[in-house]
């Protein structure tokens, strides 16, 4: 019992120790590690998204190198599209030469405009020969312009004017500056007159005589077109898209002009085929307008751009344009080619790759350099284009509305950190549990110890008295000259020293049982002579004046009959004397209801079981009553005398057989302790037991053997 309660001891020791070290070192380790733990994941998280920002970045400079690749591949078709490129970035391309004169989109005025201007016209030969042409000019210049005036006006008295206009006109066609002028004049001032063939004549003198001129800026040829084409509108379409297709060297601009007055004359309902061309020119309208309008954008970049390209492409902000971004380079022939574009199409050409979802919804944005992102969106990071793009910078955004990543990353390691603690916090509860446990086993230790040592005193007080007090009788001659009360009151002598001294035993096997020193001797017995055995012998030492009232009876099943099982046959009589010792104590009954002894066999070994059918036990009582020193608070109040020691014994000795005993019960019906001895172990060829035997100590056995009787039978209530 000592070691037991050590081996306890120790165990709550260890149990209380650690219940307080396990919950220490998890709070150190909390406070150490897992805060560098959580930075290293934060810092993960940052790291992870710079890289995605910086991918993005690099990313877009490849779709950069992309759209030159198309601009090249254009170039080299040399069928230079007008419109725009597929590749999307390339969309609004463009192709100066290295004089300046931008080729894509077509912007520059052709040289005939530039010519047309005749106060610009050359003047080749000695100073007074061109003095005196230019004043000449001015004076022609001067006719046209009255010519003009006259053929202006309008209402019913303007013959004189339209003839004088007439006259003027025809004079001057015969000049190289003001003929093609003068006869577009005579053609409308005859159409005024009303005169079909002067037209012709003097549209066909135009054609004829300056088909390669222009005329108030228009080719000669595309005035005269528009001229015949008269209100053939289906003419008149095919006029406007060969100007929109680029049939007539014209600026874009005033090409324009002309399509939208073309365009203008064929209003209203047309036949469906006329309908279509008209509507494939108003498609052709917005691109030329696109066109010019990136023209016309582009033209104060042109000396910047030809002076800062290089072999590598590079990017500016286009000086009128905030948002839009020049990317150029310079071709080996000098010109420069690049595009333009804006935020938003290098967003796109970022394109989309898992890695960059290191939030939810992350997503890039172009911004000019020393800008921040709006209030709508989070940050999250940002990468540069290096010199390339020096005025922008990739912020790598996610909508505020959507978690923080690195909340996200937070709050899982705070969950962690609640696993942990809750875990730790159980971990204490259970130790803090174990050690109350320990605490109250201990104390009902030395409860038990304390009502042993009290039990045991007055168990051996009484034999001890009854021993003294008949001496002394005999001592004083109180039986002098009646041998049958001599002989009664020695009797009773031997028999209160016999139950003295196996008390003794009793207490002495225990203690050997506890150190561990028992030792069994075990033989092949029938089960059903060793339950006889037991049963005669406790007929023969029970006191019949205390045990008279409960009969015994013995049933034997057939099975048990035969069974045989390999026991210390001492030990397992002294446990059931103990069983049926008990049963005449706690299971006496007014009726005398018979105590039952059953031995039945199995497949797996023998039961004995013993029946009574007094108050039984309560299911709480039912595992307590085995334990060492246990005795009912019942026991006591009926003043039944007992150690508490007998069914501990009968436990710990059948157990060590290698069988079992349980009890079943129902309060008010009695109860049955049932032992179960497992069948002979296997033996080898030669009949050797191959299990492992126990050592003998026979006269231990045998002093083990008298417990029950010591302990019980001479007891009652
Ligand atoms: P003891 O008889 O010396 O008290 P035991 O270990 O033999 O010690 O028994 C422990 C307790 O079990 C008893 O105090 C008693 O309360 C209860 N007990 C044992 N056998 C019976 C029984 N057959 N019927 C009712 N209670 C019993």
């Amino acid at each position: 019992m000592l070691a037991q309660v050590r081996s306890r001891r120790a165990w709550i020791y260890v149990l209380s120790v650690l219940a307080l070290l396990v919950p220490a070192a998890g709070i150190a380790y909390l406070g150490a590690f897992s805060y560098r733990d959580d930075r290293g994941a934060v810092s993960a998280q940052t790291n992870a998204q710079k890289r995605a920002a910086e991918a993005i970045a690099a990313r877009i400079g490849h779709q950069i190198d992309e759209a030159f690749a198309a601009i090249e591949q254009a170039i080299a078709r040399n069928d230079v599209p007008r419109g725009p490129l597929a590749t999307p970035l390339a969309r609004h391309w463009f192709w100066i030469q290295g004089d300046g004169h931008i080729l894509v989109p077509r912007a520059a005025p052709p040289a005939a405009f530039e010519a047309s201007a005749f106060d610009r016209a050359p003047c080749s030969g000695r100073l007074e020969d061109c003095v005196s042409e230019s004043t000449r000019r001015q004076v022609r210049l001067a006719k046209l312009q009255a010519a003009q005036r006259a053929e202006a006006c309008r209402g019913d008295g303007c013959g004189a004017a339209w003839q004088e206009a007439r006259r003027q006109y025809m004079q001057l066609a015969a000049f190289e500056d003001t003929g093609p002028v003068a006869l577009l004049g005579l053609a409308r001032v005859y159409a005024r007159l009303g005169d079909e063939k002067g037209v012709e004549g003097a549209v066909a003198d135009l054609e004829l005589r300056y088909g390669e001129r222009t005329v108030e800026e228009l080719p000669v040829g595309l005035v005269v077109a528009t001229l015949r084409a008269g209100n053939d509108r289906g003419a008149l379409l095919d006029i406007a898209g060969s100007v929109a297709t680029g049939k007539y060297d014209v600026h874009p601009l005033v090409a324009l002009g002309v399509i939208e007055r073309l365009r203008a004359r064929v209003a209203g309902t047309l036949p469906p085929d006329l309908a279509a061309k008209r509507s494939a020119l108003d498609e052709q309208i917005a691109s030329i307008r696109t066109e010019a309008r990136a023209a016309a954008g582009l033209a104060d970049d042109v000396p910047e751009l030809l002076r800062d390209a290089d072999s590598a492409w590079r990017g500016r902000e286009a000086s009128h344009h905030a948002g839009r971004t020049l990317v150029y380079k310079k071709r080996s022939d000098g010109s420069v080619v690049g595009f333009a574009v804006d935020a938003a199409m290098l967003e796109d050409a970022a394109g989309h790759q898992p890695d960059d979802d290191v939030a939810i919804n992350a997503r890039p944005l172009v911004l000019s350099s020393g800008r921040f992102p709006g209030s709508d969106v989070r940050p999250l990071a940002v990468a540069s284009f290096g010199e390339s793009l020096p005025h922008l910078a990739l912020h790598l955004v996610n909508p505020i509305a959507d978690p923080d990543p690195l909340d996200v990353v937070i709050r899982a390691r705070s969950k962690r950190h609640v696993m942990y603690t809750s875990a730790l916090a159980i971990m204490l509860g259970l130790g803090i549990l174990a050690t109350i446990r320990g605490a109250a086993r201990a104390r009902e230790l030395a409860q038990l110890k304390s009502d042993f040592v009290s039990t045991v005193s007055h168990e051996l007080k009484t034999p001890l008295t009854s021993i003294r007090m008949f001496a002394e009788m005999l001592e004083q001659g109180v039986a002098q000259g009646d041998p049958a009360k001599m002989a009664r009151y020695h009797g009773v002598i031997v028999q209160e020293s016999q139950r003295l001294g196996l008390l003794i035993a009793n207490l002495l096997d225990y203690s050997q049982i506890e150190r561990g020193t028992r030792r069994y001797t075990q033989t092949k017995e029938n089960v059903a002579a060793l339950a006889r055995d037991a049963v005669t012998t406790f007929e023969t030492l029970r006191d019949p004046e205390k045990h008279h009232r409960n009969p015994i009876q013995v049933e034997v099943s057939p099975e048990a009959m035969q069974t045989e099982v390999e026991v210390d046959r001492d030990v397992v009589i002294q446990a059931i004397l103990n069983l049926l010792a008990n049963a005449a104590k706690y299971g006496a009954t007014e009726d005398k209801k018979a105590i039952e002894v059953h031995v039945g066999a199995d497949a797996l070994g023998a039961t004995i079981a013993v029946r009574d059918h007094g108050p039984g036990i309560p299911a709480h009582e039912q595992v307590r009553i085995f334990r060492e020193f246990y005795r009912s608070p019942e026991a006591y109040r009926s003043g039944i005398e007992g150690t508490g020691l007998g069914l501990a014994l009968v436990k710990r000795h059948i157990e060590a057989l290698g069988g079992t005993v349980d009890v079943a019960s129902t309060v008010g019906e009695g109860a049955t302790f049932t032992i179960r001895l497992p069948r002979p172990r296997a033996t080898d060829r030669r009949g050797r037991d191959t299990g492992p035997k126990p050592a003998i100590d026979a006269q231990s056995n045998k002093l083990a053997a008298r417990v029950a009787t010591a302990t019980d039978i001479g007891e009652g209530a």
